[in-house]
């Protein structure tokens, strides 16, 4: 059922199968093995002649759904869901990468995607360099030399900066790279990088795609013969594969991830101007913010400016932990995503790891605080951040 309905639409309905009592709902299929026929039935299978179920590690027919609704929202050839989002962003780089191979990344990536390219792949002979993801220059001058990936995020996490996925893109097939675009913050329904270039989309479906912070899940989509002959043989033999009670959940969140989002971003939207108008606010990065440094890349690229705002308070570390202390509704956690409004202070937790050089550079303070925006009353969040802030 590829591309039949609008995004929305493919949200409730995208991939669904029946099983002959003709469930409304979709069913949830809890099982590590299938049965066959006879035994000509299961060497058909395995020789390929016919299509039959034969192990949930490399496929089950919840997950399958899943990876069928992902696929039509996206408007992606083929979809492979995985454990986790780090489990998709691993199978979808180490899936296609070899010894010799050379990685060009921005340098604002969720922290375990930076330590993938940065650590774990020069452990295989496969080097790594770091741009400034807002930069063209500097992915012009990278990229004047062959690659064989790109892996970048947009907008990032925790300062929401945006690369341009355009040029990025043009320049990437260029010198030979692949482009492979972590779109977690953005959601497929705010940007979709596939049709402005990008070769491989990623996913944490633990973040907006469950949204309600029950699970974690990812997902990696593509082309489909990149996806059965790349990924698919990668996926089978090293089993990063996703639960079908997860898929499930999944499922389930997909089908008011509109509802969900609109809502989140209108009052994300709405917050970082009233952060923007308190005394003790330094700074707000919202991507669709006039005063945003990529304002116009954010309109041309995103149909909204996300759930997340950032800000900066006046004071750093101790006015930053002072104001979190001070919150009633807004709960402090490093997750995102969620229905419940969430409060992160990167220097200390999400980006620690990354040390105060990296930090400065990717402009965290310690006044900086990350806000993930919920669906609670927008009056009581705003309260909330008040008081805090007081
Ligand atoms: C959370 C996240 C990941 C990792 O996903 P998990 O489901 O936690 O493994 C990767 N990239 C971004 C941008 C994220 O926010």
């Amino acid at each position: 059922m590829s591309h039949r309905f609008r995004p929305a639409t493919e949200l409730i309905h995208g991939g669904t199968t029946r099983t002959p009592h003709g469930e409304t709902a979709e069913a949830l299929f809890l099982t590590s093995g299938y049965v066959y026929d006879n035994a000509e039935q299961a060497e058909a299978t395995f020789t390929g002649a016919i299509q039959h179920y034969q192990y949930s590690r490399f496929g089950n027919p919840t997950v399958a759904m899943l990876e069928a609704r992902l696929a039509a929202i996206e408007g992606a050839e083929a979809c492979r869901a995985t454990a986790t989002g780090m489990a998709a962003v691993h199978a979808a780089l180490l899936s296609q990468l070899k010894s010799g191979d050379r990685v060009v990344a921005s340098r604002a990536l969720f922290g375990s995607c930076h330590w993938i390219v940065s650590t774990l792949l020069p452990r295989y002979g496969i080097s790594s360099e770091f741009v400034d993801g807002g930069d063209l220059e500097q992915w012009r001058a990278a990229l004047a030399k062959p690659a064989a990936l790109v892996l970048l995020e947009t907008p990032s996490n925790p300062m929401l900066e945006m690369v341009d996925l355009r040029a990025v893109a043009e320049l990437a097939h260029a010198a030979g790279a692949i482009v492979v675009v972590d779109n977690v913050f953005a959601t497929p329904l705010l940007q979709q990088p596939l049709t402005l270039g990008a070769d491989v989309v990623v996913y944490s479906c633990t973040k907006h795609i469950d949204g309600q912070g029950r699970v974690l899940g990812g997902a990696v989509l593509g082309g489909r013969k990149w996806v059965e002959e790349v990924l698919q043989p990668f996926i089978r033999n090293t089993g990063p594969s996703l639960s079908p009670f997860n898929a499930w959940l999944l499922l389930k969140g997909l089908e008011t991830l509109r509802l969900r989002v609109d809502a989140a971003c209108r009052a994300a939207a709405e917050l970082a101007d009233v952060l923007a108008a308190h005394p003790a606010v330094r700074r707000v990065w919202y991507p669709t913010r006039a005063d945003h440094p990529q304002h116009a890349l954010a309109m041309a690229q995103m149909s909204a400016g996300g759930t997340m705002v950032t800000f900066e308070v006046a004071g750093g570390k101790a006015a930053a932990f002072r104001a979190m202390n001070r919150f009633r509704l807004i709960a402090v956690s490093n997750n995102l995503g969620d229905t419940k409004s969430l409060a992160t202070h990167p220097a200390t937790t999400t980006h620690m790891r990354i040390g105060a050089e990296e930090r400065a550079r990717l402009g965290i303070t310690d006044g900086v605080i990350r806000l993930s925006v919920g669906l609670e009353d927008v009056a009581d969040l705003r309260e909330d951040l008040a008081r805090a802030l007081g």
